[in-house]
């Protein structure tokens, strides 16, 4: 862990001196356009795009880098070893600019930290911390705000998932408001059950800040599902996930959030939590303007195979296949991949295009989230912008910019 810090001090240092020769004032950037593979040129001025044209041929006119919007990603609930809800209380600044510097390297230009289920004051020091990376300069803008996924969500078995039941609880608005103040109003999500008592109240005076209402961890009937999306819900949290594997075959939450259109759906790609035909099936009733793929990255993603010993003393182990397991109870224990792995498992098993992908990665989280800076490649946003080939199905980033500046390449 100290060594992790100790990288990403060194990560920091190399950004905030590396890069002040690169402030792009006037700066272009090429690629093969993600919605029609078409060379472009994009001119770079002040952090934003300043043009998008059309050219005949790339500089390189045998080269197969594509460019697109950076990818956003809604739920990252660590990275690299270090966690957003570590009950040790050990987050730090160095371990949040660990991770936002770390998954640049994936492509990931904004990111939502989630914390899950916790204990209160883990939740009021975590996001006092988060709220003042979110100003860090260094960081580029990179975290628009956080999602808050739990506590107040199904204590059941199987619909729980891994969160820890000690600290599950009902909807409380005074403990809510608390959090929101903490985090400087910064929760851009909140995501809970809406079977439990005083859910709908919540819901209903959610429609008064800017948070967005998930449902998550949950086993909602119909009339509470469609309550819930009448009163402003508008995201099913990695749906086919935080389900127990024993459901009724008719009255079950995932018909009812599937059929109701003015609902999007949150999908975990990792080619492990959903099997292909799950995402084949979500993609078919959802189509790409409905979806948005999310990481649902753990604390070990990032980190090599093998065993770990997770905050509250359980072996978790990450096998080769990139599955991260309890073998305690040979359960899943959250993603091992980060949000590049998805964009290309999602092509390959629905057969959408890259557009439709990176649709799906970066510019439905824009939206929903109100981000109107980011998401696309268009004059006046954000100059986040990802360069990468695409083979067999493997997205590989080569350069990544950051509100104008690169922050991470291997080309020359
Ligand atoms: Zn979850």
């Amino acid at each position: 862990m100290k060594h992790l810090i100790s990288t990403a001090v060194l990560i920091l240092l190399i950004s905030a001196f590396g890069c002040s020769d690169q402030k792009d004032y006037g700066n272009f950037v090429e690629g093969l356009s993600y919605l029609d593979k078409r060379p472009v040129r994009i001119e770079i001025e002040d952090g934003k795009i300043k043009s998008v044209v059309s050219i005949k041929r790339l500089s390189d006119p045998g080269s197969n880098i594509y460019i697109s919007p950076g990818l956003i990603d809604n739920q990252v609930n660590g990275f690299m070893g270090v966690s957003f809800v570590d009950t040790r209380d050990e987050l730090t600044h160095e371990g949040i600019s660990l991770i936002t510097t770390s998954l640049w390297e994936k492509g990931v230009t904004s990111y939502f930290p989630t914390l899950t289920t916790n204990d209160h004051q883990i939740y009021l020091k975590n996001l006092a911390l988060l709220a003042a990376a979110k100003e860090d300069p260094v960081l580029l803008g990179s975290i628009p705000g956080f999602h808050l996924e739990g506590p107040y969500i199904s204590p059941v078995d199987g619909f729980r998932g891994a969160h820890p039941l000690i600290h599950v609880r009902k909807p409380d608005w005074e403990e809510f408001m608390e959090l929101y103040e903490a985090s400087k109003e910064n929760i851009l999500q909140i995501s809970l059950a809406p079977e439990v008592e005083g859910a709908m109240d919540f819901i209903r005076k959610c429609s008064d800040i800017k948070s967005v209402v998930g449902l998550a961890h949950h086993n909602g009937t119909t009339e509470e599902i469609t309550g819930a999306i009448d009163l402003g819900a508008r995201l099913a949290i990695h749906l086919g996930n935080g389900l127990a594997n024993t459901i009724n075959r008719h009255r079950n939450p995932l018909w009812a959030q599937l059929a109701d259109d003015r609902m999007s759906i949150g999908m975990i790609c990792d080619g492990i939590h959903l099997l292909p035909e799950q995402i084949r099936v979500f993609y078919r009733a959802k189509g790409p303007e409905r979806i948005i793929m999310t990481s649902d990255v753990s604390a070990l993603g990032g980190m090599p195979v093998g065993k770990y010993l997770n905050d509250i003393g359980d072996t978790l182990e990450i096998t080769p296949e990139g599955a991260i397991i309890y073998p305690a109870q040979q359960v899943l224990a959250g993603s091992a991949q980060d949000l590049s792995t998805g964009v290309g498992h999602v092509m390959e098993v629905t057969g959408c295009s890259l557009a439709e992908a990176i649709r799906m990665a970066s510019t439905n989280a824009a939206r929903l989230y109100g981000l109107d800076d980011r998401g696309e490649l268009k004059p006046g946003m954000r100059a986040d912008i990802i360069l990468f080939t695409m083979e067999d199905f493997n997205m590989d980033i080569k350069k990544t910019i950051v509100a104008g500046e690169t922050v991470y390449s291997t080309l020359d």
